[in-house]
This record gives C-alpha cells, structure tokens and sequence, in this order.
C-alpha cells in the first residue's frame, strides 16, 4: 500500500492503474466496521482500490466539532493496509484548498432541507471536496454509506447533473450490537449518554415519525422526518449532550 501526499502524486501512483476499474473509498478517518464494510465492496469489486483520508474542513460549521474530530493516521493506515487498499491519498488541507481558492459545488435543493437546515454550508462542503477527489482520482466506482443518507442523495444528484462518469454504490449501515450505527463520533459518548443515545435506533426502528418522536422525548432532537430520497428513509438528528448523531432506516414504498 503506497500513501500519496499531493494531486500529482496520486495521479501519476494511478497512471498504471487505468486498465482495470478504479474504486474511490472517501473517509475523514477514524475508521471502523463501517468503513471497512466499504473498503471489502470495493476490494471485491476493483483491480485498484484507492482510500482518501481527510478531514474536510469545509463541510463543518462549527470549528470546535472540527478540531476536536478523532485522528490517528497511523492506525487508520495500518487498517487500510489491512483492508487491501492499494493507495491512499491523505493530502494536506492546502492541498485541496490551496490559497485564493474560491469555487463552490451546491447541491441546492437536497443539499438545503434536514441535515442542510441545522448544518448550513455542510454539503456545499462535502459535494465541493467530493468533486475534487472524483477530478484527481478519477475512480469508475465510489463507495458510500447509507448511514449518511442525504449524503448519497446529494452526491447521485451532483453526479447525474453534471454527467460524471462515475458509479455510486451504496452500502448498508452498519451497527454495534446494540443497534447503534457505528460512527467516529461515538467515541466522544460518556457510558450513560450511550445509553441515552440508543433511544435513536430505538425510535427508528418503528418506521413511523409520530412514534418516533415520542421514543426520543427527553433528547434534544433536530429532526424526525420522513426524508424523499430513493428509497425514502425516516431519518433522524439528535444531541446527546455535546455530541450530535445521525441515523436512518429505509422505508419500504407503500405498493401502488
Ligand atoms: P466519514 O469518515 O464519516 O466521512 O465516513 C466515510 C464513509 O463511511 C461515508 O460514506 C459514510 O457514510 C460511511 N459510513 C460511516 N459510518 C458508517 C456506518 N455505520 N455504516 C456504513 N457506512 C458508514
């Protein structure tokens, strides 16, 4: 596994690779069962699988969430290595936002409702560096995660509105046993805010928002909404103590 630093780094480890499908994994690290479900798809799938590793400043709005975002590059390596990653690409921030940078993708509908409605600039953030890693790696495949379910909706948007070349495949979410979806940002739940947080899976899992709402009643909740993506899912945010959480379960269509 090579890890490459800059742009032209990455392009030239992948000159040889063109022959046979290039899979894109992107990440901010902190990696768990959840990205090593997508990093197996696409070991499976690809004769080149390509990781990013960034913590993309643009997409958080509050600077405390993002200094404080969990990073050991050392193990994250270790377990790409691991995983069968051929390369990862773990540029610096100037990198991707060298000096005078100043051009924006917005997904403007999808990208404005739910998580877009608490998050202002958050998937202007992520649509803008995804589109960067998708011009530099230039992957036939992306792998995402439902867990962040408006993600994937506003990234098939940007990639069928402006005719990427590209397949976006996505993957279930996994969970801990407890039922609570695997996140980076679960490290940060004391024993008794895990606890409280599993209210989340819980309400979810009625696939009904009125009877969700009631299981969430004493968390600080964002949202519980039914969300129109395809598959539309019943998504929800809410914050235990300092940390914010996401999750979602898709919603089978009524029959028609
Ligand atoms: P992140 O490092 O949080 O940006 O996540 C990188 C990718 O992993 C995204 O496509 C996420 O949707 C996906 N992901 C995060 N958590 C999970 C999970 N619990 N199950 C499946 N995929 C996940």
């Amino acid at each position: 596994m090579r890890t490459c630093r800059t742009i032209s780094d990455i392009r030239r480890a992948l000159e040889p690779c063109r022959d046979g499908a290039v899979g894109l994994v992107p990440t901010m690290g902190a990696l768990h069962a959840g990205h090593l479900s997508l990093l197996a798809a696409a070991r499976a799938e690809c004769s080149t699988v390509v990781m990013s590793l960034f913590v993309n400043p643009t997409q958080f709005g509050d600077p405390g969430d993002l200094n404080g975002y969990p990073r050991d590059e050392e193990r994250d390596l270790a377990a790409a290595a691991d995983a069968g990653v051929d390369l990862v690409f773990a540029p610096a921030v100037e990198e991707m936002y060298p000096p005078r940078f100043q051009t924006w993708v917005d997904v403007t509908e999808l990208g404005a409702m739910l998580e877009g409605v608490y998050r202002p600039g958050h998937f202007r953030g992520v649509a803008t560096v995804c589109l960067k890693l998708f011009t530099i790696v230039r992957p036939d495949v992306v792998y995402f995660g439902q867990k962040d379910a408006q993600q994937v909706a506003v990234l098939r948007r940007l990639i069928a509105d402006l005719a990427l070349e590209l397949e976006l495949r996505d993957l279930p979410t996994v969970r801990d046993e407890d039922g609570l979806a695997l996140s980076s940002r679960n490290a940060r739940l004391s024993t008794s805010e895990r606890e409280r947080a599993l209210a989340l899976p819980r309400a979810l899992a009625t696939r009904d928002p009125a009877q969700a709402r009631a299981l969430l009643d004493g968390l600080e909740v964002d949202y519980v909404e039914i969300a129109p993506f395809d598959p539309p899912v019943l998504a929800a945010a809410v914050r235990v103590g300092s940390t914010r959480l996401i999750d979602n379960v898709p919603i089978e269509r009524e029959a028609s």
